[in-house]
């Protein structure tokens, strides 16, 4: 395990054409001080956890000074917000500080986001506020707990400096790790302003450093495009199955890796309800849970307009036509494990779409629903009391079941080996916006004991963890269909 000033940095951005970025430092935070920590994501980049202790560690990523071989930098991308293409938007908070190579050879950008205004601000401060990034921080690793692709968290580190949002609140800044920061949006801005080696530039970068089978192939372009399509299909896919919404799936909020990234207002459902909006400016529901398929297909055909001097018309149909079946055997497979079942059924589609109209009636907790329903008893005359009261008409819930207790019959299904695959897909715990709450409201009064239960309770959100029970409550009456601003 390296010491800070011991990270291998290797910075292949910033050897990129300078059309790609600025380079810049960070802006130092005022009083900074460690928040919190996580030796997972220190793990992934051969950082000795207890470097965290060190004054050093807080001077880096409070901005003051530079790790050793860092050549910060702000990306450039655009990108469609809502609908409508941004020209110039870029890294406005955020600071790709370098990028380190892990013990396997594998490359992480650390990305320092609230590091201060940047050439992409658009007037704003380029700060981020201790209560986004504690949302960030917890949630990348309860999808990453629930075997969900996304962007990491290696800390927070807070600070004493205020930032104006809809009230005062104090600044924070998070280390973020991924593979890559590139986005749908990078290749966006760099196609609207035909500027059109930049695209392949980009893109034989991309490929060179995350698809290398496909570098000089005559079709890698192709196939790149495909994979992203596939990719992004499959990360919806588990969004949906785990009740998670991404809030705001503009492109340049559209990873290039297809993992979760940059998140905002997201939400994991409480109570099923599919036309779910997290975001209160998305007055028109536009980014909705039950939308989100479609805006990955929406944001593809945006990601393909852009590489379109690259990829024939042909090539970028085929790719696209990826999507829909790659979306629905990714979800038809995670719901099928989520009922325990191990064999495919031309009606399992059916009696899933059932379900979820039946959850939405009644009203029902989706988390709660599917962990409970690892004890089904199939016996003729179990009436399954726990889960029909979770119903608002408790009957709706028995031809259902009768349905799914003659699936179950029909491959033989084995109790004891069906709740321990469903207990392995359905989480006990996750990430509702209330238990973030709870956590921000504490470390805005300089107690993060709660940020640092929860990582550890997410990050293993399968297990049981005795005298947790309380963590997978549903939510009390104040935090119930909670909805955040995307100020952050
Ligand atoms: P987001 O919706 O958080 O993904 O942000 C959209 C764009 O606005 C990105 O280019 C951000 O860098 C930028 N941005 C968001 N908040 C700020 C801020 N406080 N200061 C500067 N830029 C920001
Ligand atoms: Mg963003």
């Amino acid at each position: 395990m390296a010491k800070l000033h011991e990270l291998r940095f290797d910075n292949t951005y910033a050897r990129l054409p300078p059309a790609f970025y600025s380079k810049l430092a960070p802006t130092p935070l005022a009083e900074p001080h460690l928040v919190s920590f996580n030796p997972a994501a220190a793990e992934l980049i051969g950082l000795d956890a207890s470097e965290a202790e060190r004054p050093e560690f807080v001077e880096a990523f409070g901005g003051k000074s530079l790790p050793r071989g860092a050549e910060p930098l702000a990306m450039l991308y655009a990108g469609h917000q809502f609908g409508a293409y941004v020209p110039q938007l870029g890294d406005g908070r955020a600071i790709l500080l370098g990028e380190v190579r892990g013990p396997a050879g594998d490359k992480w950008d650390l990305h320092l986001k609230g590091s201060g205004p940047t050439p992409y601000s658009r007037g704003f401060d380029g700060r981020a506020v201790l209560r986004s990034t504690v949302r960030e921080y917890l949630c990348g690793e309860a999808l990453h707990g629930l075997g969900v692709p996304t962007t990491r968290a290696l800390c927070i580190v807070g600070s004493s400096e205020p930032v104006v949002r809809e009230r005062v609140e104090s600044a924070a800044a998070l280390v973020r790790l991924s593979p890559s920061h590139v986005r749908f949006g990078t290749f966006e801005v760099f196609h609207r302003r035909a500027q059109h080696a930049h695209v392949r530039q980009l893109a034989d970068y991309v490929i060179g450093q995350h698809f290398p089978e496909l570098s000089g192939l005559p079709d890698g372009h192709a196939r790149f495009f495909s994979e992203v399509a596939t990719r992004t299909a499959r990360l919806i896919a588990m969004w949906q199955a785990h009740g998670f919404a991404h809030g705001v799936m503009n492109t340049d909020n559209m990873s290039i890796l297809g993992l979760t990234i940059d998140y905002g207002p997201f939400g994991f459902i409480d109570d099923f309800d599919p036309g779910y909006v997290c975001n209160h400016s998305d007055y028109a529901g536009r980014y909705a849970f039950d939308q989100q398929p479609a805006v990955g297909l929406w944001n593809l055909t945006r990601l393909a307009e852009a590489l379109s001097t690259l990829l024939a018309p042909e090539q970028i149909e085929s790719a696209l036509q990826l999507y829909p079946a790659a979306f629905a055997n990714a979800y038809a497979d995670l719901m099928r494990r989520k009922l325990g079942l191990r064999e495919e059924r031309p009606a399992d589609a059916q009696l899933v779409a059932r379900l979820l109209e039946l959850l939405q009636r009644g009203h029902v907790d989706y988390p709660r629903f599917f962990r409970a329903l690892g004890d089904f008893q199939e016996a003729p005359g179990a009436t399954n009391e726990t889960l029909r009261v979770m119903f608002d008409s408790p009957a709706d819930f028995d031809a259902w079941a009768a349905d799914y207790r003659a699936r179950l019959s029909e491959e033989r299904s084995e109790p004891a080996a069906r709740k321990a695959l469903m207990d392995s897909v359905n989480p006990k715990y996750v990430l509702r916006n209330y238990l973030a709450q709870n956590a921000i409201t504490r470390a805005e009064g300089r107690d993060y004991s709660e940020i640092q239960r929860l990582l550890e309770l997410l990050s293993d959100p399968f297990a049981e963890h005795p005298g947790m029970e309380d963590y997978a409550a549903p939510p009390p009456a104040w935090g119930r269909g909670l909805v955040l601003s995307c100020s952050s």
